[in-house]
């Protein structure tokens, strides 16, 4: 028995000191009765000492630790609580105690362990300033972030005002430069001497190259925008470049170069892509090719590379034999302001944008650009573009000089808000022998138009009061008018042609205006109209009636033409008194009453489909008795139309009678 109590207690005694966490038991008194060697080590003493003294005595908060011992006799038992031993290097623990009792069940004293938890704590700690050091360095990437974001914002705002004090400052800088370049055109047509003429071209040379420019530099704000666009539209690409190296033939004479050609036959007839887009990096190369030659050739040669189904795909060529760049210079060039040598600006003049703007042009459109060249002996600039096949048709272009125009003189409505402006126009288009009238906004121009006949309207787009864009979309919407429209613009560079198209406008020219192409373009639209029986009848180039199709009718039969004319010039005058009575007194089926039985004369007399549809809109309004104020309008207009067309069909009934004396 002695012997297994022996054995029990050296069992229990061997349990306590594998213990590596303090083991202490405490009395009902709180004194230390036991300990195992981990309490010894941790405190420094020896059991001796330690035995007999105040368990509290040993932490660092008595009061808490004295709060334990109470808590253990009190409840039988206390977990994890958090204590700091006294030692010399302050260990933290948990401490977990129960009481002991007696067989009788008396409580004899406390069993506490006080778990080391030194190195818990410390990873504890260590795992705190990790997550703080996180905190800060979250903290401080956010706040780099948020630097950045607004260093982006003051950089892309910086871009932009810069684009857009760009594109003012070119704006500004154009329209003057337009005025210069115009009047001195107008200038060197009057009676000059050499010397006058000399100092006159060079004004106007200086003026070209600096508008140049000025579409440069505002080309690259675009670019840098993001704002280049490209067009999708048929075109022949044979006759597109063969036009444009027409535009190089002096030059290249004058410096008795020879401009070789070569076209690939196998290339689709017409092709889709943007022809300005690919004229202006063509342009750019050969004027490059012909600038630095002084004598060979340039050669230009436009060959298919691939085709299938849909695309085609070609490589352009600009070869000269001219002086030739540094291979080490070869990249750079295609850098915006950059040039092979630094003599280069002061020999040959430019500013070492335009390849930059090539490169600009060509990238975005999946196609590639490359040089070759040798100092001394020339260079090849190539680039690689894929187009679109199509089944469509391109407008066929004719050669201004063909153009005439039967019914003249032509009237011209100027659209324009500048008076330097206005004046260029009225003196370009005296010279053309056309009558014209300026309005200086859209507003007015709306006005003239419900008033008086024109064949043509030159429109300027940035205008006070009514731009051109709103009195386009106003001239075809409301007014129902298909007049032909050209847009005068000062920023082809960024002028949004799809925009100019979208509201009907018919075409654009690029100011300073190029008289010649002003002139064909006037022409060839309001031909194009002349052609088109069916087009509108306000665009008629002076003509509201056409008798063809009452000549077929009637099998040219003079009586009975004479007698529909005279029908109609009857009917007619007292249908608009009605009309425009029943407007006033807002008798909505008498007017369409009358509307109604003017609108069959239309097609008979040879009045266009536009006069058809205006009546047509004014039955409608008239049933739903809406937009009065633009029905007063379109039947104001409907009155100009049929007032004419008597007076014309007077005209004619009068013919007819003479001719068949
Ligand atoms: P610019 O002609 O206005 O200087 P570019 O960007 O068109 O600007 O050309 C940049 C430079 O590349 C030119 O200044 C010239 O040094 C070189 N370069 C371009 N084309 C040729 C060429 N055909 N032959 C020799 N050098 C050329």
């Amino acid at each position: 028995m002695l012997t297994s109590n022996n054995q029990e207690s050296r069992y229990a005694r061997s349990l306590i000191e594998a213990s590596l966490d303090p083991l202490i038991t405490i009395s009902i008194a709180g004194k230390i009765t036991d300990m195992n060697q981990a309490l010894a080590n941790i405190t420094g003493m020896t059991r001796e000492q330690l035995t007999g003294t105040d368990f509290f005595d040993y932490f660092t908060e008595p009061l808490d630790a004295k709060k334990v011992y109470e808590e253990v006799f009190a409840k039988g038992f206390v977990v994890d609580y958090p204590l700091t031993i006294k030692d010399h290097k302050l260990t933290d623990v948990l401490f977990n105690g129960s009481v002991y009792k007696d067989e009788k069940g008396n409580v004899l004293g406390a069993v506490v362990v006080a778990r080391d938890i030194t190195d818990q704590k410390r990873i504890e700690t260590e795992m705190l300033e990790a997550k703080v050091f996180a905190e800060i360095a979250t903290q401080i990437a956010e706040d780099a972030k948020n630097k950045a974001d607004l260093a982006r914002g003051v950089a892309e705002n910086a871009v932009k005002s810069k684009q857009q004090f760009l594109s003012n400052m070119s704006h500004e800088i154009r329209t003057p430069m337009n005025a210069i370049i115009g009047f001195t055109k107008v200038l060197l047509k009057t009676n000059l001497t050499d010397k006058q003429q000399e100092y006159l071209s060079a004004i106007k040379t200086s003026g070209d190259a600096l508008i140049v420019l000025i579409n440069d530099i505002l080309d690259l704000a675009k670019v840098d925008a993001g704002k280049m666009t490209f067009e999708k539209t048929p075109f022949k690409l044979a006759s597109s470049i063969s036009a444009m190296l027409h535009l190089f033939e002096t030059k290249i004479n004058e410096k008795n170069l020879e401009l070789v050609r070569y076209y690939d036959t196998s290339i689709p007839d017409v092709l889709v892509g943007d022809s300005v887009r690919l004229h202006q990096i063509i342009m750019n190369l050969v004027s490059n090719a012909v600038k630095f030659t002084s004598e060979g050739s340039i050669t230009v040669s436009v060959k298919k590379v691939n085709e299938d189904e849909k695309k085609v795909g070609i490589l352009f060529s600009v070869t000269d034999t001219g002086i030739g760049i540094d291979e080490s210079r070869k990249d750079s060039i295609f850098e915006n302001f950059q040039q092979a040598t630094s003599g280069t600006s002061r020999i040959y003049g430019g500013t070492g944008l335009g390849l930059a703007i090539v490169k600009q042009l060509v990238e975005p459109q999946g196609g590639i650009i490359s040089v070759t060249s040798k100092v001394g002996i020339g260079s090849t600039f190539s680039f690689l573009l894929s187009f679109d096949k199509t089944d469509a048709k391109v407008q066929p272009e004719t050669d201004w000089q063909d153009e005439d125009i039967e019914v003249n003189p032509l009237k011209v409505l100027v659209v324009e808000d500048m008076p330097l402006n206005q004046l260029l126009m009225k003196t370009v288009l005296d010279d053309f022998g056309f009558e014209r009238d300026v309005a200086a906004n859209g507003k007015i121009a709306i006005e003239l138009l419900e008033t008086k006949m024109y064949d043509i309207v030159l429109m300027d787009l940035q205008m006070p009061v009514m731009n051109g864009f709103e009195a386009t979309a106003y001239i075809r919407n409301t007014l129902n008018s298909s007049i032909p429209i050209i847009a005068l613009t000062a920023d082809v560079t960024t002028v949004d042609i799809s925009k100019c198209k979208a509201v009907g406008m018919n075409d654009y020219l690029a100011k300073p205006i190029d008289e010649k192409l002003l002139y064909k373009k006037i022409v060839s639209l309001v031909k194009k109209v002349k052609n088109n029986v069916t087009a509108s009848a306000v665009t008629r180039a002076g003509k509201y009636v056409n008798l063809e199709y009452l000549a077929k009718r009637t099998k040219s039969n003079p009586e009975m033409m004479m007698e529909m004319i005279a029908v109609y010039l009857e009917q007619t005058p007292p249908l608009i008194t009605i009309m425009k009575q029943s407007l006033v007194d807002k008798d909505w089926l008498a007017l369409h009453a009358a509307v109604h039985k003017i609108i069959p004369s239309f097609s008979i007399m040879g009045i266009g489909e536009d006069s058809e549809n205006i009546a047509k809109k004014v039955q409608e309004y008239a049933k739903t008795q809406q937009e009065t104020e633009v029905m007063s309008k379109l039947i104001a207009q409907l009155e100009l139309i049929c007032v004419q067309a008597c007076k014309e069909l007077e005209e004619e009934y009068n013919t007819i009678k003479q001719s068949k004396k």
